[in-house]
């Protein structure tokens, strides 16, 4: 499921990888089955993110990772200029970008900006998730500008 975009190369340096633990493995998992997952409370229904082990409205500690619809909108993003690590270094400039999922008013995730160019990019611009495969380990969600014919459409594959 989900949408994929592959830009990596073999020969180039290997990126820094997350290191999944007990919460954060379903993320990661998510991503490379193409689907955007989020920890959701049982009992109040609250979206988290980051991953924690106890709701920060209710306090229960029933949570469970949930399909997110992968739309948002852009709350901030940054030019990112300098490669801090070489893998980078083939990107700059990118566009680091705080995604609001559509799903939970200040439901935020920090992604990159994919498929848009500097002077495109704005405040509140409508956002889809588009899966990077790194590897076949890891797969990065990053976001794209919502289009048209895909804000039509209901999250389906493409
Ligand atoms: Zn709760």
């Amino acid at each position: 499921m989900g949408i994929e975009r592959t830009t990596a190369s073999s020969d180039g340096p290997a990126p820094v990888r997350p290191s999944p633990d007990k919460l954060t493995t379903f993320f990661w998992e998510g991503a490379n089955q193409g689907r955007l997952m989020i920890q959701r409370c049982d009992d109040c229904g609250t979206y988290i993110h980051w991953p924690r082990p106890v709701c920060k409205r209710c306090l229960s500690f029933s949570l469970t990772p949930t399909q997110v619809s992968g739309r948002g909108s852009v709350y901030t993003y940054t030019v990112a200029v300098q490669a801090f690590h070489p893998w980078f270094e083939s990107r700059v400039p990118y566009l680091l970008a705080v995604i609001e999922l559509e799903e939970q008013t200040n439901l935020k995730l920090v992604s990159h900006l994919v498929e848009c160019d500097e002077q495109d990019a704005a405040i509140g611009m409508p956002v889809e998730v588009v899966f990077e495969r790194v590897d076949d380990e890891l797969t990065l969600p990053m976001f794209r500008p919502r289009r048209a014919e895909t804000a039509r459409a209901s999250g389906g594959v493409r």
